[in-house]
């Protein structure tokens, strides 16, 4: 797990967040799980944690499932951006501290990128015929990644391996007119039907994913804060592109200073994804009769970098060690917990081992369950005790 900045009580986490155009599937609320116990972990260690997050209010996905539905964008949004809410709730997700939305962020997302224009780190690129409005000539603009040598450095993937992830996740390599295939869009002029907001001298349209994320974390943080997280699929482009305009927007060295990235939940051999269509979402299994706290269970069984497959034999494993730790929380007496508590939080440390932490709740609960050998006295109220354990450190209120 990520330790504190040397001298620092105070740790910045900025994890991205949705674009809300459908509902939270598994894979996408482990990532917020995962978060979660990583802030858990660090407020137990006495550390003051700042968590912003956001969402992507205005996104092609988003304006495309608008479009085919016949719904107004910003009512889809709003709509799904509470179920998300209420899905994080029933998980018992602590609430980012910022929750900013792109659209409110346009103001200092285009002064950003006006910045950027300025010292050369972007660049304009002309518009196919009909886009831009009253001032084509203004152009999109693009980030010039040729300046900045830390590049890469996250990813550490070849050339050819980030040419074809950024075309496979909402990047334009082939885009005419750009100095590099990667380089990634920080401001899209005005099209027609597509949203767009006057932008002063770079001209009406809307902002680059990376772009809104890199804006709302340094706002919300500051420019070198300490985690940023997300699932492994955004590790890139989105993430790497992200870093690379907090160093432009910082005018070199920023943060973040350490990139968290859970693994992804598949579903009959293939990863949960929207495009795919193979989604198991949290609002269905809450709607059927499912215990929240059992898919938190079955998310924290899994080591959060692990790649692992929803199913419905993990949900009842799920449900069966919830009921044995309700059975041996709701006795009066125990064993006295120090020993499991001392567990829970050391696997915690060791980069989240929840699979171990919660492998000590079972064992504490068989132990209890079995009741006190002889010669053992069991002091009253540890049953107590535990439970605040698992609410605090592992988010399961039993
Ligand atoms: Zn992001």
């Amino acid at each position: 797990m990520p330790a504190a900045r040397v001298g620092s009580t105070k740790v910045g986490i900025y994890a991205c967040g949705i674009t809300p155009y459908d509902a939270t599937h598994v894979g996408h609320a482990a990532t917020y799980v995962a978060v979660d116990l990583l802030q858990r972990a660090l407020r137990d260690q006495g550390l003051t944690v700042r968590y912003a997050s956001c969402v992507t209010d205005v996104d092609d996905p988003l304006l495309e499932r608008a479009a085919g539905t016949g719904v107004d964008w910003r009512e889809l949004a709003a709509e799904q951006t509470a179920l998300f809410g209420a899905d994080m709730a029933a998980l018992a997700v602590i609430p980012p501290d910022v929750y900013s939305g792109v659209v409110e962020t346009i103001p200092a997302t285009v002064d950003a990128v006006q910045r950027m224009l300025a010292d050369g780190s972007a660049y304009r690129v002309p518009l196919e015929p009909g886009a831009g409005g009253a001032t084509p000539e203004l152009g999109d603009v693009y980030a010039d990644l040729s300046g900045d040598g830390g590049f890469g450095n996250v990813s550490h993937l070849s050339e050819a391996e980030m040419l074809a992830l950024f075309a496979e996740r909402g990047g334009d390599p082939a885009r005419p007119g750009k100095l590099n295939p990667l380089d990634p869009l920080l401001w899209r002029r005005e099209r027609s039907g597509e949203p767009h907001w006057e932008a002063g001298s770079l001209g009406a349209g809307r902002p680059g994913w990376h772009i809104e994320c890199a804006v709302i974390a340094r706002t919300a943080l500051g420019k070198d804060f300490d985690i940023l997280a997300g699932g492994s699929d955004l590790l890139f482009p989105h993430h790497e592109m992200s870093g690379s305009h907090l160093r432009a927007l910082a005018g070199g060295a920023a943060a973040p200073r350490i990139q968290v990235h859970s693994g992804m939940v598949g579903l009959d051999g293939e990863k949960m994804s929207k495009s795919r269509g193979n989604l198991v979402f949290v609002s269905t299994l809450r709607a059927d009769g499912v215990d929240p706290m059992a898919i938190r269970v079955a998310m924290l069984a899994h080591h959060y970098r692990s790649d692992w497959e929803w199913s419905d034999a993990e949900l009842r494993d799920a449900v069966a060690r919830i009921e044995h730790w309700r059975a041996a929380l709701s006795g009066a007496v125990a064993p006295p917990p120090d020993d499991a508590v001392a567990e829970i939080r050391s696997a915690l440390a060791d980069d989240l081992d929840s699979p171990r932490a919660i492998r000590a709740m079972d064992e504490w609960a068989a132990r209890t369950l079995a009741g006190p050998k002889h010669d053992e006295e069991w002091p009253e109220g540890e049953p107590g005790v535990m439970a605040r354990t698992v609410d605090a450190l592992l988010g399961i209120r039993i």
